[in-house]
């Protein structure tokens, strides 16, 4: 295939479905089982080539490694709009369902274009899926702010490092969505200030805080941050302005990218928390390193979310998933940060390294030769 490459540790299975009878075509990439069967979103989208499918499960290969579940990484793309009508979406993610039925290494999960109730499709069908309904024995992730709760424990983990309180410090979150309000809500329990929130219509700082309960409000009535009432200190800005709100840390919780080599140099934190994937460009993220600034990797710290999910699927309860995912994050940022100190690195390099190892650790227990 043009767009895929092969390395030590994948992909394992590469597999198009294309059924036009019922308008079906698809792609499933598992990249990597060694640590037991893959988990990885369904994203439904008109135009995500195989490579990018593949790099998406590699992508979670190193997730799921970094946050120590008994799962490889996989991704698998429903070519379709996914805004087309409901019916006809559910007749294709039962019949993309089906005709995977036996690809037993894959587990499907919800991604861009797809959500609990078409997992629900996908159980009902097939059995093999998490990120269900809570009817269906689910999590709701994104209600409980599984990503968010991660977050906040990375967060502590990190100030520990700096030598730094976390009740005090001032943070400030790009996007307003299910990361970022429940971040705002879990670090101000923890006394930390909210000095500034945007969201995709614009932003608001205060040097002396936000209340955020007001801004949670303003969300709930389907508003933007930005429609903050105005006072003294307060200030608004489009939705870029955020990046330039002085703060201790700093958490996107938005969209790929935004920081990069031409606004680094506008961030003014002491810390950066991911709640997004890959916010920021490799160069932006050497960039800030050089500078002092402590990143911690968006798929060590945002990685609540699919320690939720898989510990969905292995039944346990809303309860006893928020214990593991701050067990688990606290765990995983000590670590990179003491491989940080050894080797004198980018919090990413240990991280990589990190989850490198525990895939090659799992590949090398396996029998490869059935003879
Ligand atoms: P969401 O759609 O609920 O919220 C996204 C928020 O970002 C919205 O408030 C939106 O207005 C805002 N936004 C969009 N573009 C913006 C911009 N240019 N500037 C400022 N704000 C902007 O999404 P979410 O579930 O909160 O996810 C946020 C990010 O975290 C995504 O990158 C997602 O991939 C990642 N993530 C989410 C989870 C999870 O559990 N939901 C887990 C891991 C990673």
């Amino acid at each position: 295939m043009a767009d895929v490459t092969y390395d030590e540790f994948g992909p394992f299975k590469i597999i198009e479905v294309y059924e036009p009878g019922a308008g079906l075509r698809g792609t499933l990439v598992v990249d990597n089982v060694s640590r037991g069967p893959s988990i990885g979103g369904v994203r439904m989208a008109p135009d995500v080539s195989t490579g990018e499918c593949l790099r998406l499960a590699r992508a979670m290969t190193f997730k799921n490694a970094a946050a120590d579940l008994p799962h490889g990484g996989g991704k698998s793309v429903l070519y379709g709009d996914p805004a087309m009508p409901r019916k006809q979406k559910e007749e294709l993610v039962r019949a993309f369902a089906c005709a995977l039925a036996e690809v037993e290494q894959y587990i499907f999960g919800p991604d861009m274009g797809t959500d609990e109730e078409c997992m629900a499709w996908v159980r009902n069908e097939i059995g093999r899926a998490v990120g269900l309904p809570r009817e269906l024995g689910g999590i709701p992730l994104d209600e409980i702010g599984a990503t968010a709760w991660g977050l906040l424990h990375a967060a502590r983990v990190a100030c520990e490092y700096r030598e730094r309180e976390l009740a005090g410090a001032r943070v400030a979150i790009q996007g307003f969505g299910a990361v970022g309000r429940h971040a705002a809500r879990f670090f101000t329990g923890e006394g930390a200030i909210v000095v500034g929130a945007a969201d995709v219509r614009g932003s608001v700082s205060c040097a002396e805080g936000l209340d955020v309960a007001r801004l949670l409000a303003l969300k709930e009535e389907g508003r933007s941050v930005a429609d903050y009432p105005d006072g003294p200190g307060i200030e608004k800005g489009d939705a870029e302005a955020i990046i330039d709100v002085p703060c201790d840390i700093w958490i996107p919780a938005a969209r790929p990218d935004v920081i990069n080599e031409a606004n680094v140099v506008r961030l003014q934190a002491d810390m950066v928390i991911s709640g997004a994937n890959i916010p920021m460009t490799a160069g932006a993220e050497k960039i800030l390193h050089d500078r002092g600034v402590l990143c911690i990797p968006d798929f060590i710290a945002n990685a609540g979310g699919v320690i939720c999910a898989a510990m969905e699927y292995h039944g346990a309860s809303e309860s006893a998933a928020m214990e593991i995912i701050e067990e688990k994050i606290t765990y995983n940022v000590q670590r990179v940060l003491e491989i940080v100190r050894e080797k004198n690195c980018m919090p990413r390099r240990a991280a990589e390294e990190m989850a490198q190892r525990r895939v090659r650790r799992a590949m090398a227990l396996r029998r490869w030769s059935l003879f």
